[in-house]
């Protein structure tokens, strides 16, 4: 797959699949393609060339529902893009309501579901602004998984946080991946890759210069762009 701005080649040419149940960590300097990458998956951005595949269908397909598809795919952002003047419980059913077509009483129930799942069920009623970083951005996974997708892709999900609240959103990663779902993860949290990742990428200027099972990728990094991006981050 390949993705252009203007005569900027961003993706030259990625391989990448990933089983049901599969956790992938996606980690690169800064630039090297990894959010036009997630974009790409959700058609958020449309490859120049090649094909995507989502369980079985061919979302580059032009015949494909775009729509269609982009629901089976959730995403979260490093910026979590809640909606400021609803309160959590708001935030999670009105997509479900718009989208999904869900009626009142169904998409509060699933909401209400998502929102233990990631552990703020006392927190229906507040407000985005009431919420540390850390939470609100609980509730955008929770949003996200309210929506019934079979892929979550995060893109810096804990970039924006003070140090002290990665953990609980790690957590809360940590738990979706042991439920089987299938992620597509970009972070600069190695121990987190190296713990729930079945397999790291290292992009770096649009190409996947290594991948393979995360201990080996990031515990013993075969090429040396790997080694000197890794000595940097670590
Ligand atoms: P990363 O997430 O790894 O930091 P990005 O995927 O955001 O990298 O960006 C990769 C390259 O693509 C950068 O050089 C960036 O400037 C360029 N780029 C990303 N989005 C656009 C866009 N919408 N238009 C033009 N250039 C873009
Ligand atoms: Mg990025």
């Amino acid at each position: 797959m390949r993705k252009s701005f203007g005569d900027h080649q961003v993706l030259r040419g990625i391989d990448l699949d990933a089983a049901p149940g599969d956790v992938v960590c996606v980690i690169g300097p800064s630039g090297s393609g990894k959010s036009t990458l997630l974009r790409c998956v959700n058609l958020l951005e449309v490859p120049s060339a090649g094909r995507i595949t989502v369980g079985g269908t061919e979302i580059t397909d032009p015949d494909t529902d775009i729509d269609a598809a982009r629901r089976r795919i959730g995403m979260v952002f490093q910026q979590f893009h809640l909606f400021p003047h609803l309160d959590v419980l708001g935030n999670l059913t009105l997509p479900q309501r718009r989208v999904l077509g869900r009626d009142t009483e169904h998409a509060v129930a699933v909401a209400r579901e998502n929102l233990a799942r990631v552990g703020l069920a006392d927190r229906a009623a507040a407000y985005p602004s009431q919420l540390s970083g850390g939470q609100q951005q609980r509730v955008a996974i929770a949003r996200a998984l309210s929506m019934g997708p079979e892929v979550m892709l995060f893109d810096e999900p804990t970039s924006a946080l003070d140090p002290e609240l990665v953990g609980d959103v790690l957590a809360v990663l940590r738990e979706l991946a042991g439920d089987g779902m299938t992620m597509m993860v970009v972070t600069h949290e190695m121990a987190f890759a190296r713990e729930v990742a079945d397999r790291v990428v290292f992009l770096d200027g649009g190409v996947v210069v290594e991948e393979g099972p995360a201990a080996r990728v990031v515990g013993d990094p075969v090429h040396e762009r790997t080694r000197d991006f890794l000595r940097r981050v670590l």
